[in-house]
């Protein structure tokens, strides 16, 4: 950490601070230029609030050099981390996993037929919500236990995997038969509670950014899953609110290189709530791959104009068959492939 103190600043003022500084367990090099003092806080601390320094009487400005994370950051593991699924399926290598499937699982008829269009067309992994965080209480909330009956049902056949999101801890026992891949939705990211119970479990979990959380805040919370013991995390830029409403958040496509610098850990890339209409939904998936995103996860109905969520921004069966030929043209561009 640097600390500038101000030019007018005493000796008193630079002693505190230094003190301060000390106490928090910081070695502090001092360095006295023409007009003004910097001090250096070198030191293994982590848990620090600079703004304890910056409230302290003549400190102009405080910078903090090393991360607030450990086991996320990308020196923790250069090489990065591959997360390897139960088939063989890897997120995080060469290959560029697709999953897909319906907001929500809604009926048997309906969870088979999505299977099989999604699996015929290259996705690897099933999605489908057995419990929704909607927003208003009167919407569809989910089929539950029955819902994640009818989606591991559907995958097995279909030769898919299945994520589905779990959204407090006392689904994670009982979701734990059912699915590959527990979802984090985006309100839960800062569920500091439910993150540290994801940490006991031995199973991937794909972590999505807040609706208003910065790329900070989705690693610190990833920390929580890694420090709990859970190495196999996969992050996922599904659109942040911004003052733009044409579309439903904006999904930051940038989130992805920075992710792939700042952490090891892989990233997917979600445009459908990414951008909450079905047009946009290819183009945004096309520029996810291209940016480098390790996975895509995309809503697909077979009749999106009757389901019962998210239907304005769940592709048709033909535009998500066309999304994968296309992404199958990009990925080695981007030295990747998809199968
Ligand atoms: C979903 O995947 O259907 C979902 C609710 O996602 P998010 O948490 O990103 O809103
Ligand atoms: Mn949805």
């Amino acid at each position: 950490m640097i600390v500038a103190m101000w030019e007018n600043a005493s000796e008193d003022q630079i002693q505190e601070v230094t003190n301060h500084l000390l106490k928090m367990g910081f070695a502090v090099h001092r360095t006295t230029g023409a007009r003004q003092s910097v001090l250096a806080a070198v030191g293994k601390r982590i848990d620090f609030d600079t703004r304890e320094l910056e409230v302290l009487p003549g400190v102009q400005t405080v910078h903090r050099i090393s991360a607030p994370y450990k086991l996320v950051g990308r020196p923790f593991r250069p090489e990065g981390t591959v997360v390897r699924l139960p088939n063989g399926v890897e997120i995080g290598g060469k290959e560029v996993v697709v999953m897909a499937g319906p907001c929500s699982v809604e009926s048997r008829e309906q969870i088979f037929t999505s299977a099989e269009l999604v699996a015929k067309a290259g996705a690897k992994v099933l999605r489908g919500g057995a419990f929704k965080p909607r927003s208003s209480p009167y919407t569809f909330q989910g089929l539950g236990l029955d819902a994640l009956k009818l989606i591991r049902e559907a995958g097995d056949h279909y030769g898919l995997l299945v994520i589905s999101e779990v959204m407090e801890i006392s689904q994670i026992e009982l979701m734990q038969p059912y699915i590959d891949i527990f979802q984090v939705g985006a309100r839960n990211m800062q569920n500091f509670n439910l993150l540290r119970e994801l940490g006991k479990a031995r199973k991937p979990v794909m972590l999505k950014r807040g609706i208003a959380a910065t790329i900070e805040e989705m690693l610190l919370s990833a920390e929580y899953l890694m420090a709990g013991g859970n190495y196999e995390v996969v992050l996922c830029e599904r659109g942040i609110r911004t003052f733009e409403t044409y579309t439903r958040n904006t999904l930051d496509i940038s989130a992805i290189p920075i992710v792939h610098k700042l952490s090891h850990l892989p990233i997917t890339a979600d445009p459908s709530h990414g951008t909450g209409r079905r047009d946009k939904v290819s183009p945004m998936a096309r520029a996810a791959v291209a940016a480098g995103a390790d996975a895509v996860i995309v809503e697909v109905h077979h009749q999106p104009d009757k389901a019962l969520s998210d239907g304005a921004q769940s592709l048709f069966p033909e535009q998500f068959a066309k999304l994968m030929d296309e992404l199958r043209m990009i990925a080695p561009a981007v030295g990747r492939k998809i199968a």
